[in-house]
């Protein structure tokens, strides 16, 4: 982005200063993705001076791109060293499939709301982020055609965590997901061993409705 306006570059720094290294996120891999991925083009024109605030943003059709903390967090528990293949349940703005391309070999991500798949489907061709591969489906139920995957990151919540995505991670595969009640949850980070999950808890947190066959109903 060298055209970019050196204002949006200044507040990405002091995002990635103030929000993320001060709090605790330390991995050198989602600090940098994050000083690099344009979020103000990931909302809409109107909200541009607000995308590196710290909170949570409308991005239309009723849903929210999380607060840039939330992002860092969840990314750094996938414990990403860059050669993985990550799949992402809610594609939404594209902005958390954005990071995590920045780190990994490459990401698989579901939208199940049409007009979000398109758009977000444009945006990721514009900004020439190769490695992202889109599907407009129920997420819940997993890609079967291109698992195991190494991580797997449900950026929408639901009342439990979907059978099939277990499934679908590789042995040593670590999974986060905001699991609880429909207004607030836990974040959940689960990893596949090979006697079976172990599970990590890092806290409160709230997401929109994970929608589908292993979430909630319509
Ligand atoms: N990761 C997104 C967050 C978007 S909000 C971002 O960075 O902007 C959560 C998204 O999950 C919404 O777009 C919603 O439509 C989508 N969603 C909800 N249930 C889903 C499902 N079963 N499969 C795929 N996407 C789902």
């Amino acid at each position: 982005m060298t055209d970019e306006p050196t204002k949006f570059s200044r507040w990405r720094r002091d995002m990635v200063e103030k929000q993320i290294i001060a709090r605790g996120v330390s991995d050198p891999l989602v600090i940098q993705a994050m000083i690099e991925v344009p979020r103000h083009l990931f909302v809409s024109e109107a909200l541009v001076d607000s995308a590196y605030g710290d909170f949570p943003l409308p991005i239309g059709e009723g849903q929210t791109i999380s607060q840039p903390f939330i992002i860092a967090e969840m990314t750094q528990s996938l414990t990403l060293t860059g050669q993985e293949r990550v799949l992402e349940i809610g594609t939404g703005s594209g902005y958390q499939a954005a990071v995590l391309s920045r780190i990994v070999y490459r990401v698989y991500t579901i939208e199940r709301n049409n007009t979000l798949y398109l758009r977000t489907r444009k945006l990721f061709d514009r900004l020439k982020y190769h490695n992202i591969v889109t599907r407009y489906s129920d997420g819940t139920t997993g890609w079967k055609a291109e698992s195991p995957f190494d991580a797997i990151i449900v950026t929408a919540g639901g009342n439990r965590i979907p059978e099939p995505l277990v499934n679908q991670l590789i042995e040593g595969g670590r999974l986060v997901m905001p699991v609880g009640g429909l207004h607030s949850q836990e974040l959940l980070r689960i990893e596949k061993t090979s006697t079976g999950i172990k599970t990590v808890n890092l806290g409160g947190c709230r997401f929109v409705k994970l929608i589908g066959e292993h979430g909630w109903p319509a």
